[in-house]
């Protein structure tokens, strides 16, 4: 359609020339007749464009409906909610049914008005140039024909015009929306000559950090210093903005007020992907993709070797499980790692996590979802994880974090209290409370 935009429009300019020097006359109403049928063609393009960019967002709608069933299947089924989700399915889908019949039926109603449009132009130039001929001198006969003829061989590279206008308008509303997601993902910025950090030596420190999603503060007043090789568990209540607070570090979020400095200098100022390569996640979610268990390790480092490999999996008390597989490590992990346990997945996400071994791990809920056997087994894969390393554990069961240096609960989105288990018992506040509620003491 870019070709046909720059092509015709010089074929059209040498037709008209040619028309001048025949009869300046006949171009002057020719040029007076055109954009009127231009004018009417342009209209029907922005129509389609406002069409076709509603199809686009409608065809997302669809997109998203489809993924969210087949994701949750389990829950659909288990809930005998198929009916639901089907309706709500064929809603969408209807709705976007519809859009693109609207859709197709305009765009194939482009080509008859054209035509039709075309036909009546031809008309009119028929009959103003008729009555040129009859009035005698201004033009005679057989250049009249000849204007005709030549005329009639710029109707189709300006019909091929129109076409590609109407197309780069389609394109252009799909762009556009290409354009939108893509930069929804901008809010983080770069500034310009950031700084290179490869390493983490001392510290992160928050500075009055305040934080929110864009309505309640989610984050106040946070005041924070962990040095390295330090041990931080994060507790409280759920919502309290533990989860919050280390998305932060790795800038998944900016800070709204304050700041937070790795080795004295605010993270704003380092490459956002240095900084997010000092840290390694491990969530409640295992995030495994759908490939061989060697793929997925090698996501955490592409260059380990097959020892490296084996290593890692020994650490995370993987090793045992992934040789008992008839394939071992080649062995698929089918859908999201569905193929395998709560457990098995999330020791092999530790293990990714050891190939890539970086100097700050965040452990969001790592054992939560896990039945106390395999709670034990990740949990020493854990220590060893956590072994030299800066680490911050979110952790739901507070049994799991009491050896850590220390211990910062969090409530309402601030910090409430900090310091070891042992010295938290003793001040009886809202950790005590959280302990004794669930039975550990
Ligand atoms: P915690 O980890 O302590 O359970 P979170 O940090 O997950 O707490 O959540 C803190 C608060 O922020 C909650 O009130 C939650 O509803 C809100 N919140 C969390 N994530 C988002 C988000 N992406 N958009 C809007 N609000 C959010």
């Amino acid at each position: 359609a870019l070709e046909a935009l720059f092509r015709q429009p010089v074929m059209i300019l040498i037709f008209l020339i040619t028309l001048l020097g025949i009869s300046w006359q006949l171009t002057i109403f020719v040029l007076i007749v055109l954009p009127v049928s231009g004018f009417i063609i342009g209209r029907i393009g922005k129509s389609l464009k406002r069409t076709a960019k509603k199809g686009q967002n409608e065809l997302g709608e669809v997109v998203t409906s489809l993924e969210e069933t087949v994701g949750g299947i389990r829950i659909v089924k288990g809930f005998t909610a198929e009916k639901i989700f089907a309706r709500h399915f064929n809603k969408v889908n209807d709705k976007h049914f519809n859009l693109m019949v609207r859709l197709f039926r305009k765009q194939y109603l482009t080509s008859p008005i054209g035509e039709t449009l075309s036909a009546i132009t031809i008309a009119m130039i028929l009959w103003f140039g008729g009555n040129l001929v009859l009035e005698g001198d201004v033009l005679n006969g057989e250049f009249f024909i000849l204007y005709v003829v030549i005329f009639s061989q710029m109707i189709s590279p300006a019909r091929a015009l129109s076409e590609s206008f109407v197309r780069v308008q389609r394109g252009l509303s799909a762009s556009e929306r290409i354009d939108e997601v893509l930069k929804a993902d901008e809010q983080i910025m770069e500034v310009p000559g950031a700084k290179s950090i490869k390493e983490f030596k001392e510290s992160i420190v928050f500075k009055n950090v305040a934080f929110n999603y864009g309505g309640e503060p989610v984050l106040k007043n946070i005041n924070l210093e962990v040095r390295q090789g330090e041990s931080i568990a994060l507790v409280g209540p759920s919502g309290g903005g533990k989860s919050t607070l280390v998305d932060l570090m790795p800038r998944f979020y900016d800070v709204i007020d304050g700041s937070i400095e790795i080795d004295g200098q605010d993270i704003r100022d380092f490459k956002v992907y240095e900084l997010r390569d000092l840290f390694g996640i491990v969530s409640q979610q295992s995030i495994l993709f759908n490939d061989s268990i060697r793929n997925n390790l090698l996501v955490g480092n592409e260059n380990a070797d097959e020892k490296q490999l084996i290593d890692a999996l020994h650490t995370a008390n993987a090793h045992g499980f992934v040789i008992s597989l008839p394939e071992g490590l080649d062995a698929n992990v089918g859908e999201a790692g569905n193929r395998l346990s709560g457990g098995q997945k999330q020791r092999l996400s530790i293990a990714r996590a050891i190939l890539n071994d970086p100097p700050i791990m965040i452990f969001d809920e790592a054992t939560s979802a896990l039945d106390t056997e395999s709670e034990r087994l990740v949990q020493s894969a854990l220590d060893r994880l956590m072994k030299g390393r800066t680490s911050f554990i979110i952790a739901h069961r507070l049994s799991t974090v009491q050896h850590v240096d220390r211990i910062v609960v969090i409530d309402k989105g601030e910090i409430v209290e900090t310091g070891s288990h042992g010295e938290l018992m003793e001040l009886g506040g809202l950790y005590k409370r959280l302990i004794d509620l669930q039975d550990l003491s």
